[in-house]
């Protein structure tokens, strides 16, 4: 089956084909570990989890890399050079103050001094997180967490190249400029190409350096500054790099290959994030092409407005499952979910459309989740749970490949799975087999067979989640030592249990 993009560097649906038949190669922008990452954030990130699960659907094999960037992510990030401060020099004052507040517990991220210790807490609480909504891990885990500053060496070699190939300069000031000039291709993924920048589309070229710069929409590879939060001894000074060049320098060493598949990141990295991504890689590898595929996620909306500190909607992953979030009529709504009705509400809406975070969509993924739980119970009642192998002729599982192959259209797929799982059907075993492998990629029942062995994270949640439920029944018959003995188990394999009005949640502690 054919399988149909969208494309932001041809604006078009195109035809998916791997440019290697054994193997996909994706990258996707992780997340800046300064904070805890929002449900706007896991919006992308689930994007990408999508894109990589259904390739995998597909028959396809998937190399995913995800970096964690914890140096050099200014504060004014939305210009063509970025400006202000490393977030991470940010983050060290305002944790103190998170800690003071309990935002930060008590025993994290004992010196707010340490930027090291700051990116490893929020990097954990990230993982965590991931793991919670079930996102496949994009990386080896844990020895291997792809963090920029563990790979200096890489960006130091890649800007020598860009220097020795004329594309970057030393500007008066020391710094490492990247020469946008030097790049004709630069603005065809976002538009914004030079001559737009200079009259001043947008206003994204931002005032800082200018008299340092050939051209205004230069921008920063390395920069000398040994005042500065993290730093490293460089034949350009010590100092720090950029942020855009640990993704180039990341997705080349990390895929092995000049020329990637896939690119995902949320829509407000296209510029000048990717933008200058392509330049800096291009302008190292010689090749006119990077990743073939740039695939976006458009922002997420609270309730119809931009999420926002002060009206309280940067709603974390945590604030929603433990019911911090309001409703429609500005209460707390005070409900804790279960994690697979996030991740249903997150992924269901399509991922060019702006998605409207609302308290009621969330309740409706609730019930969503609960019907398709039911469900599969059933299913699995009626066969003894034993799923049969069905392909794309049995007809549920073919109309939902035909959506997912159409530019990922979770939104028709649930369409159509959602009333056929209040019916009966005739063979429940080719049902359950059908159900089974839609939730390989939706991933939003819960309960998921021990048979899912090699999903990295699945294997181990569908285990616990089995216990969770062991421990729901032993409850309710009353069986308190039983429970007792389930809780331990769940406990001594490194989660919390707690409790839900949908049931039993465990939650993985922090390492
Ligand atoms: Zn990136």
């Amino acid at each position: 089956m054919a399988l149909r993009f969208y494309n932001t560097l041809s604006n078009e649906l195109e035809t998916f084909v791997p440019a290697d038949e054994t193997t996909v190669r994706m990258y996707s922008c992780g997340p800046t570990v300064y904070d805890f990452a929002h449900i706007g954030n896991f919006r992308s990130f689930l994007f990408a989890d999508i894109v990589r699960r259904t390739l995998e659907f597909f028959g396809h094999n998937v190399h995913h890399v995800m970096n964690i960037t914890d140096v050099g992510h200014m504060t004014e990030d939305a210009n063509a050079d970025g400006a202000g401060e490393d977030k991470m020099q940010a983050a060290a004052r305002r944790v103190k103050e998170d800690k003071k507040s309990g935002k930060v517990p008590e025993g994290a991220v004992t010196n707010p001094d340490d930027p090291y210790q700051i990116a490893q807490y929020y990097t954990d609480c990230f993982l965590e997180d991931a793991r919670t909504l079930g996102i496949k891990v994009a990386f080896e885990y844990p020895e291997n967490i792809l963090h920029a500053t563990q790979n200096i060496d890489a960006m130091q070699e890649m800007i020598s190249q860009l220097l020795d190939r004329g594309h970057a300069y030393v500007g008066p000031d020391g710094v490492v400029y990247y020469s946008v000039e030097s790049f004709s291709q630069y603005g065809r993924l976002s538009g914004n190409t030079l001559d737009r920048l200079m009259s001043g589309a947008g206003g994204r070229v931002s005032e800082a350096n200018q008299a340092n710069k050939r051209h205004p929409a230069d921008f920063m590879l390395w920069k000398p500054d040994s005042t500065h939060i993290m730093k490293w001894d460089s034949p350009w000074g010590t100092g720090y790099p950029g942020w855009h060049i640990e993704c180039s320098c990341m997705a080349r060493k990390r895929l092995a290959a000049d020329v990637i598949d896939i690119h995902t990141g949320g829509e407000d990295l296209i510029f000048p994030h990717h933008e200058c991504e392509i330049a800096q890689t291009c302008g190292a590898t010689g090749k006119d092409t990077f990743a073939r595929f740039w695939m976006h996620a458009r922002f997420l909306l609270v309730e119809g407005e931009k999420m926002s500190k002060s009206k309280g909607s940067f709603y974390t992953v945590r604030d929603v499952l433990e019911g911090r979030i309001k409703t429609e009529s500005g209460q707390t709504a005070g409900v804790r979910v279960h994690p697979a009705v996030l991740r249903l509400e997150l992924i269901k809406s399509h991922y060019r459309g702006n998605m409207n975070f609302t308290h009621k969509g969330l309740m409706d993924s609730a019930g969503a989740v609960k019907r398709l739980t039911d469900f599969r119970n059933r299913l699995e009642q009626a066969c003894a749970g034993a799923a049969a192998d069905v392909d794309f002729d049995y007809p549920i599982l073919g109309k939902f490949a035909d959506c997912l192959a159409d530019d990922l259209n979770i939104a028709g797929a649930l369409g159509a799975i959602l009333p056929w799982a209040s019916t009966t059907p005739d063979d429940p075993a080719a049902a359950l087999g059908a159900l089974n492998r839609m939730n390989e990629v939706l991933g939003v029942v819960p309960l998921t067979p021990s048979s899912d062995a090699d999903a990295e994270s699945g294997s181990e949640n569908s285990h616990i989640e089995a216990l969770c439920r062991q421990l729901d029944e032993a409850r309710a018959k009353k069986d308190y030592a039983t429970a007792d003995t389930i809780r331990g188990q769940i406990q001594d394999q490194g989660y919390d249990v707690k409790t839900s009005p949908s049931g039993t949640i465990a939650e993985r502690r922090l390492a």
